[in-house]
C-alpha cells in the first residue's frame, strides 16, 4: 500500500441543525452539535477509516480548538508527524447550518491555516518517496498549492488536487503537475466558466480542465453521481440512491476514498466508482468525520455487491 498524505485544513465546526436556513434579520432555532472538520482532516480521517492511515499537513495551535482537533484525528487513526502545532495562536474554526433537506450553510474563520511556510511543506514531503500520493485541497493559500505540487513532482508522486473552495488562479504550468484534479459542478464553472447541467456541459469543462494541462479531470457532481475523463477515457458513473441526510463533507468523503483507492493499486476509473459509492454512504448520516463510512460498513450497505468488492480488494 503506498503511503498517502494530505495537506490542507482542520476546523472545529458548530453545527447547527434546523429547519430552514438562517437568512439576514431572521433568527433561527435548532439542535446544537461540535464536530472536527475542515477540508483536509475530513479527507485524511475518510481515508484513514478505510484503512490507510495517512499522514496529514496542516497547522494548529494549542488553543481549545486545536486541542480538539488534535485528538480527533489522532483517535481516526492519522498520523501526526506533519502536523506543525504553533502555540498561542488560533486553529480554524466554522460555523454551519444545516437544513431539514440536508442544504448546508458555512462561514469560516480560518485561523493559522492561511498561512503554510515552504520549509513545512518540505518536511511534510520528505515523508514520502516515489508514487506515494499527495492531495491537497484549496483551503490553503495558493502558494502553499503552487509549492506542494512543484515539490511533488521534483519526487515523482501523483498528486490529487481538490479545487475546493476555489480561492484564486493556479498557471497552466500548476496545472500540469496534477495528476487527478476533483471539483464539483460549482467549483468546475469557476475554473471553467461552463455551467454544469448535463453530461455534455460536464464533458466540455472537463476538456477545459485537460486543456490547462490536468492529467486526469473528475467533475463530482452530488446526487448524480460523477464526470470524469481518466487515462483518455470518458466515464459519467451515476451515484446510487441513498437517504442522505446531510450532504456536508460528501465531496471530502469522495476525495479520502479515491486518494485510498490509487493507493491500493486501484486504477483511476475503478477508484473513481468506489469513491462514489464511498460518498454518497456518507450523506445517510450527520456531520463530517463521523459519517466517513469504513469498508466493512459499506460492504454491509449493500451499496456494492460482494463479488464486485473483493475484485477491488
Ligand atoms: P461536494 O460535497 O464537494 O459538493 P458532491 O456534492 O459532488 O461534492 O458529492 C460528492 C459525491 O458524494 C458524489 O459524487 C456522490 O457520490 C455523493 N453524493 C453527494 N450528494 C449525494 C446525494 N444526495 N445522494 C447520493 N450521493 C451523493
Amino acid at each position: 500500500m503506498k503511503k498517502v498524505l494530505f495537506c490542507g485544513t482542520a476546523n472545529l465546526d458548530y453545527f447547527i441543525y434546523s429547519k430552514s436556513l438562517p437568512i439576514e434579520g431572521v433568527t433561527i432555532k435548532g439542535n446544537f452539535e461540535q464536530n472536527a472538520g475542515g477540508k483536509g482532516a475530513n479527507q485524511a480521517v475518510a481515508c484513514s477509516k478505510l484503512g490507510n492511515n495517512p499522514f496529514f499537513y496542516t497547522r494548529l495551535s494549542n488553543d481549545m480548538a486545536g486541542k480538539y482537533l488534535y485528538s480527533s484525528l489522532t483517535s481516526n487513526g492519522v498520523k501526526t508527524k506533519a502536523i506543525k502545532t504553533v502555540k498561542n495562536n488560533k486553529s480554524g474554526v466554522a460555523l454551519i447550518f444545516v437544513d431539514e433537506k440536508a442544504r448546508n450553510l458555512i462561514g469560516i474563520a480560518p485561523g493559522l491555516n492561511e498561512m503554510m511556510p515552504k520549509k513545512e511543506i518540505k518536511n511534510a514531503l520528505n515523508l514520502l518517496k516515489k508514487d506515494d500520493i499527495v492531495v491537497c485541497e484549496m483551503g490553503i493559500p495558493l502558494s502553499a498549492i503552487k509549492e506542494i505540487l512543484e515539490l511533488s513532482k521534483n519526487k515523482k508522486l501523483t498528486t490529487i488536487f481538490n479545487p475546493a473552495p476555489v480561492t484564486g488562479k493556479l498557471s497552466k504550468k500548476d496545472f500540469t503537475k496534477v495528476d487527478y484534479i476533483t471539483p464539483n459542478e460549482h467549483e468546475a464553472f469557476e475554473l471553467t466558466k461552463v455551467r454544469i447541467n448535463s453530461k455534455n456541459s460536464a464533458k466540455s469543462a472537463a476538456k477545459k480542465l485537460i486543456n490547462l494541462g490536468c492529467k486526469n479531470v473528475i467533475i463530482t457532481l452530488g446526487e448524480s453521481g460523477a464526470y470524469g475523463i481518466i487515462d483518455n477515457s470518458e466515464l459519467y458513473i451515476k451515484a446510487p440512491k441513498v437517504k442522505a441526510i446531510d450532504t456536508t463533507g460528501a465531496g471530502d468523503a469522495f476525495n479520502g476514498a479515491f486518494a485510498f483507492g490509487i493507493s491500493k493499486g486501484l486504477k483511476g476509473k475503478d477508484a473513481l466508482k468506489f469513491s462514489i459509492l464511498v460518498g454518497s454512504l456518507s450523506t445517510t448520516k450527520k456531520g463530517c468525520q463521523p459519517a466517513m463510512p469504513t469498508l466493512n460498513e459499506l460492504v454491509k450497505s449493500n451499496l456494492i455487491k460482494k463479488n464486485e468488492f473483493s475484485k477491488l480488494f
